[in-house]
């Protein structure tokens, strides 16, 4: 099965060609499901559907299709720490005494999977264990072993999107060469199920001509770094500069009266926001748009941005209507990427603020401001201009400023030089915040151990080699609330011995999966013989000096944490300071 062969080919290569050989043999039907199972998934993330089976409905599903008790089945899973390691030996029994199997096609896997994502209301419990014990009856003991983990969100041999997309290259032309314009089309619509169909079906011209589609979200543009001002004018001269709010970035798609919110990491997030949904109905006209924005708390009185603490609070599944009151939330835009069929993604900046300017209606007048404006803004022509507007923003309580390429394409899903984002300095010479995704934790001492929870161990990430890099063991800025979040949430998905995609010299008290992805501010970068981030083959690593936890990043995935080329360049650039 599909899911076996990759844990022997972890290497990138190897697997590339495997993969291209892959698709190219499967029948057209399969595409799309192949696509959202090799990269963990059953359904793109803005569609919400998330599979989410906890350990109990698969323990069940074992002992239906084994005839083992669950009891039996916790005993072995306590013994090996690993659902699907236990799924397998109890599966492999099983397969000795019985000779009925089945091979298993994608589409059924993929089917039985949607419908357990999907199925809901009385009964469904049930419902979910046989579809789950279907599988398993017609797989080998293997094969078991990799449904579960794919099952629990624990498949450690995903592939990569970057992966993925070079294979889609290797099959349509032999190479890589056209993986770039198959890595646009994912980047404009989130969505490489549909990425796969259109390529197979339709041609690399297909993919090529492809426009942002509504209620697709595409990909967020990141921001670079640059150690100051006049370095920034000298990069890309005259510039706008705006505002850099510290709330949710949200993406949003209109058609008529229908509105969808996306969240950074393009889930959908409508159903929080039933004030900005009104106010987007109120304040803008056009039919058919993209836009992107930072909603934040704000207080009417005062006129001052809120925290970021503050703003968090509108991030809740109960409850939504009276958080709509307490804490009312301001919309900050500064992207237009579509508008009535025209695809804005390729035009300058400076085209697209204008357009975003003339969509929205703003209340011009002092008082009675609406929910809806745009990122403050200001041109900039010399060093002075932005050191100016920056002091500017952080008065009034924003985190720093963006500056932005008059010029410059929306740069969909990638961290280009189109944005220089210039943040307020903690402390020490570092200029930004780390964010860095949680390996391990350490047990307290003293008042701690009350909590189970002293510490963490965190890591960078290295897309190129799909590595998490050791940076930081962090023991301070946690209050009593936030160890015992840590606690709760890392015993959860703790693990036996540290996983193959972590590179790490230093031991925790406990390994967990690279899942949590924390804010972590730090006076310097400096080597470090301890850590393995950046670290060259005879040399030493890099670390973070004095780090303190700021913030849990619920808006990032791992893969979206701090990169390995990021920290260089940030170890580079805290010298030129
Ligand atoms: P950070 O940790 O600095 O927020 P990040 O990794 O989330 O970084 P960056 O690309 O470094 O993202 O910085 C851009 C982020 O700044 C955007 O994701 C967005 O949420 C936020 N932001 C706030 N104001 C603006 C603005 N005016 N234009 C663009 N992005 C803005």
């Amino acid at each position: 099965m599909v899911l076996e062969k990759l844990e022997s080919t972890r290497k990138r290569l190897e697997s590339t060609d495997d993969l291209a050989k892959l698709f190219k043999q499967a029948d057209k039907s399969e595409l799309k499901p192949l696509t959202y199972l090799l990269s963990g998934r059953i359904s793109p993330a803005f569609t919400g559907i998330e599979l989410g089976v906890g350990d109990k409905l698969v323990e069940q599903a074992i002992s239906l299709s084994s005839g083992k008790t669950v009891a039996e089945i916790e005993k072995s899973y306590r013994k090996t720490g690993d659902l699907g390691e236990t799924g397998r030996i109890i599966l492999e029994k099983k397969t000795q005494t019985t000779l009925s199997s089945h091979s298993l096609s994608v589409k059924k896997v993929f089917d039985n999977f949607l419908k357990l994502a999907t199925t809901s209301g009385e009964g469904s419990q049930e419902a979910k264990v046989k579809l789950l014990a279907e599988l398993l009856n017609n797989s080998s003991a293997v094969e078991g072993k990799h449904l579960i983990r794919f099952a629990t969100g624990r498949l450690r041999t995903n592939v990569g999107e970057a992966t993925i997309i070079d294979s889609f290259s290797t099959a349509v032309a032999g190479d890589k060469s056209v993986s770039k314009k198959i890595e646009r089309m994912y980047n404009l619509t989130s969505d490489l199920g549909l990425v796969a169909k259109t390529l197979f079906e339709n041609g690399i011209a297909a993919v090529e001509e492809t426009t942002p589609i509504v209620f697709s979200p595409i990909r967020p543009a990141l921001a670079e770094r640059m150690p100051d001002s006049a370095q920034i004018i000298e990069k890309i001269g005259e510039c706008i500069v705006e505002g850099k709010i510290d709330g949710f970035r949200l993406q949003i798609h209109k058609k008529g009266s229908e509105i969808k919110i996306f969240s950074r990491r393009q889930e959908p997030m409508t159903h929080m926001f039933p004030d900005l949904v009104k106010a987007l109905n109120e304040q803008i006209k056009e039919k058919e748009v993209i836009l992107e924005g930072e909603a934040i708390a704000f207080d009417e009185r005062t006129c001052q941005f809120l925290s970021f603490q503050a703003t968090i609070q509108r991030k809740r599944k109960h409850g939504i209507a009276e958080k709509t009151l307490d804490v009312p939330l301001r919309l900050f835009l500064f992207e237009a990427l579509y508008l009535n069929g025209v695809d804005l993604t390729s035009e300058p900046y400076e085209k697209r603020r204008k357009t975003l300017e003339k969509i929205v209606e703003e209340e011009k007048n002092a008082g009675g401001a609406k929910t809806i404006g745009l990122a403050k803004a200001v041109y900039a022509k010399k060093p002075k201009d932005i050191d100016d507007f920056f002091e500017e923003c952080i008065n009034e309580g924003l985190e720093g400023v963006i500056c932005k390429d008059l010029k410059a394409p929306y740069t969909a899903g990638a961290r280009k030089f189109a944005w220089i984002k210039v943040k307020k300095s903690y402390s020490g010479s570092l200029q930004d915040t780390v964010d860095a995704v949680v390996i391990g934790y350490y047990f307290g001492k003293g008042k701690r151990t009350e909590f189970g929870f002293g510490g963490l161990l965190t890591a960078i990430y290295s897309p190129a080699e799909r590595m998490f890099k050791s940076i930081a063991r962090i023991g301070t800025g946690f209050n009593e609330e936030q160890m015992q979040f840590f606690s709760d949430t890392l015993s959860k998905i703790k693990l036996k011995g540290k996983p193959d995609d972590v590179d790490s010299l230093v031991e925790p008290d406990v390994w967990v999966e690279p899942k949590v992805v924390v804010e972590v501010v730090a006076d310097e970068i400096t080597k470090s013989p301890m850590h393995t981030a950046g670290k060259t083959k005879a040399g030493d690593g890099l670390a973070l000096r004095f780090p303190r936890f700021i913030k849990v990043r619920e808006d990032k995935t791992p893969e979206d944490a701090t990169s390995e080329d990021e920290v260089l360049e940030m170890f580079e650039m805290q010298k030129q300071r």
